[in-house]
């Protein structure tokens, strides 16, 4: 590594001939891999981690979570919860997440105090909240907030649009228009559930996707998140179009969304990346699981073993999500002139003996218990196993009191259904 790149790729014996004077590590049964990319997440969710499980998502969300978050959403909240989100995904091997929530300036600062590298939502909304009135509003801040980071190097931008149904035609005009202008990536919630589609054809006449298609919103930039329900044809423009889909099997499983037709969306060409979606359906922010969990359901779902590989499964969980995000000339691989993200898993200890192939045990084997070291920029934040910088001080004290807090309206719900 140098100057926060990786200089070169090479056998053990050949390096210290070729860089004399370069610092060595020694990381005896270890695998270096790209470091993971979260392709969706809404890092500031982590305070709710197991605040309302077991509900279908409408209930969840409008009943619980919404309330929930008109309550406590602020600035402090977003950066409170984004921190812990960030130390939970470090030490499990996440080198860059791309977040959509409110407050977007307080997740990005929680990522660049931690030393993640980090995509913001430009969050697009109809409905007021603590952050915005309007969409207008919304994109209004996030455009700002893009103009005060876009020099910064781990930072970047997509517009997001939250989810088809709470966003209005005029809306996604808008957002086509500034991606293109912009040259961003579009993040969007997309055909997560059956009623979210039933919905669309009752109100616009159109399932979501073809909507988007209408409005300009489907092309090479577009992130579809979740996409469970798709129709052959539909698979067939999001390839052509050369889309990319941010599969969240764990958070489909909870809310029990569906299954995503990965291995037909891989079969025709689309980039598949991997997300964890954020902590309050998952809820671990963890792409250990995802990748499991993701090559394991493939497979049931395609009703053929030989569904997303394990090599598949890390490209997804690297970079396929760098790829979706529109930096994978910059990260996702380990290659000369890429940035050094890079997470060193050890792949030893009495369950993952022995080791026929590094892949399948990252994929089917290995957790996030076996993250020994993390680079982000050549810059190690991980090492043996513990953060290398300490959360900011008094975290652990604000999340106490945000539990308090969430705790008490939650049973204030249950004593006033
Ligand atoms: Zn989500």
């Amino acid at each position: 590594l140098r100057d926060g790149k990786i200089e070169a790729v090479l056998p053990t014996r050949e390096a210290p001939a070729r860089f004399p004077g370069h610092e060595a590590l020694d990381l005896a049964d270890h695998v270096l891999i790209p470091g993971l990319v979260n392709a969706h997440t809404h890092a500031a969710m982590s305070l709710m981690r197991g605040l309302a499980d077991d509900l279908p998502l409408m209930t969840w969300l409008e009943k619980h979570i919404w309330p929930a978050e008109v309550q406590h959403v602020s600035p402090d909240f977003v950066r409170d919860g984004a921190a812990l989100a960030c130390a939970e995904m470090l030490r499990g091997g996440i080198t860059c997440f791309n977040d959509m929530y409110f407050f977007p300036e307080a997740a990005l600062e929680a990522a660049l105090a931690a030393g993640l590298r980090s995509v913001h939502g430009m969050i697009v909304f109809e409905y007021p909240s603590a952050y915005g009135s309007d969409a207008q509003d919304y994109l209004r801040k996030g455009l700002q907030l893009r103009d005060r980071y876009r020099e910064d190097a781990r930072t970047s931008f997509c517009l997001a649009p939250h989810a088809p149904y709470t966003v209005a035609d005029a809306s996604f005009k808008r957002v086509s228009t500034l991606a293109a202008e912009l040259d961003v990536p579009i993040h969007i919630h997309l055909h997560e559930t059956q009623e979210e589609i039933e919905r669309s054809l009752a109100e616009h006449g159109v399932r979501p996707l073809e909507r988007l298609r209408r409005l300009g919103l489907v092309g090479p930039g577009l992130i579809a998140v979740h996409a469970v329900h798709l129709l052959p044809e539909e698979i067939e423009l999001l390839a052509r179009e050369r889309c990319s889909v941010v599969h969240c099997p764990s958070s489909n499983l909870k809310l029990a969304s569906g299954f995503a037709p990965v291995a037909r969306l891989l079969e025709a060409g689309v980039n598949v990346a991997l997300g964890t979606d954020g902590a309050a359906s998952n809820n671990r922010l963890d792409l250990f699981q995802e990748m499991r969990s993701a090559a394991l359901l493939a497979k049931a779902v395609a009703r053929d073993a030989r569904a997303l590989p394990a090599h598949a499964a890390l490209r997804a969980a690297t970079l396929g999500g760098a790829r979706a995000l529109g930096l994978d000339a910059r990260i996702g691989s380990i290659v000369p002139g890429k940035a050094a993200d890079l997470t060193a898993v050890r792949l030893s200890g009495p369950e993952l003996a022995p080791c026929y192939e590094p892949v399948s045990h990252l994929v089917y084997a290995a957790g996030r218990e076996h993250v020994t070291h993390v680079w982000v920029d050549g810059e190690p934040r991980v090492s043996g196993g513990e953060l290398v910088k300490a959360p900011p001080r008094g975290l652990d004290t604000q999340i106490g009191m945000w539990q308090n807090s969430l705790q008490k309206l939650a049973a204030s719900e249950r004593a006033d259904p």
